[in-house]
């Protein structure tokens, strides 16, 4: 039987990995929570780049890679296309569908933080919900603003920013109530796709509250690319490999 690696981090990996077997192994950056009870093996950290992770998947006999990372974990996916390349192996990729404007939606999309600092600019209630990034500028927030930043970082507010440390699912009356008790005005977001966290959007869209979205990178070409992890265990059982 072929020895898998599964590259993770997301709720979507999380799924496939608990049906992978005892012989694969899911690996993780080491940012969030490690997962128990899984019959996978599960390691922890980086692997020194796509040279590293060549020289990983040769040295432990891997004979497939799943990188099942999430779509804005560009660098990853770009040494894991790189790596398989190298030693040889198919590279799968699960590239979950971005959500799409609907009407009503005002979406303002945005490259980087310089575009999205300008983009809030008219804006004073800021929610954010794309990562740690905006934790290394909270001494840059205009006078004129108040930032709410949800990330799965425990990390310290000031004066102008409140810090909620949550991870999804988050429901829509939930969100609902995280507008209206913030005021927010503006709300931040990658593309995540997914139903997990799009409720924010259905309660932007109810309140005509313009969404900054960053784009979304690019990622490099592999040999199979599916949409969800049931897509990627039904490929996993054909080739007869769980
Ligand atoms: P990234 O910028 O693409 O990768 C940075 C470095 O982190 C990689 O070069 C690699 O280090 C290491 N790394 C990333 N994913 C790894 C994995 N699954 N196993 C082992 N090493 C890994 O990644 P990122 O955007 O910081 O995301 C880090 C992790 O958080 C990923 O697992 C991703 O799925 C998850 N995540 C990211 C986001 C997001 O918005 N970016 C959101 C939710 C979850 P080496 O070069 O040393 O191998």
């Amino acid at each position: 039987m072929k020895r898998v690696l599964l590259l993770g981090g997301t709720g979507d990996a999380l799924q496939i990995a608990r049906q992978l077997a005892s012989r694969d192994v899911y690996s993780l950056a080491g940012l969030g929570r490690v997962p128990q009870g899984l019959a996978c093996a599960v390691r922890v950290g980086g692997f020194g780049g796509s040279e590293g992770l060549a020289r990983y998947i040769e040295s432990e006999g891997i004979a497939l890679v799943i990188d099942a990372t999430h779509p804005y974990a560009a660098q990853m996916s770009a040494n894991a296309a790189a790596a398989c390349r190298a030693a040889g192996v198919p590279c799968w990729a699960l590239r979950r569908a971005g959500w799409t404007p609907q009407a009503g939606d005002d979406w303002r999309m945005v490259d980087g933080w310089d575009a999205l600092a300008d983009a809030i600019c008219p804006f004073r209630r800021v929610l954010f919900t794309s990562g740690r990034e905006p934790l290394s500028h909270l001494d840059e927030i205009p006078a004129h603003q108040f930032w709410i930043v949800r990330c799965l970082d425990a990390h310290a507010g000031n004066e102008r920013a409140r810090i909620i440390d949550a991870r999804g699912p988050f429901d829509i009356d939930g969100e609902r109530a995280l507008f209206a008790l913030n005021g927010i005005d503006v709300l931040v977001t990658k593309n995540s796709g997914g139903a997990a966290t799009q409720a924010k959007l259905d309660v932007a869209r109810e309140l005509r509250v313009p969404v900054v979205m960053l784009t979304r990178p690019a990622l490099p070409a592999v040999d199979r690319e599916f949409e969800s992890p049931a897509q990627v265990l039904r490929a996993l059982s054909e080739e007869g490999v769980q």
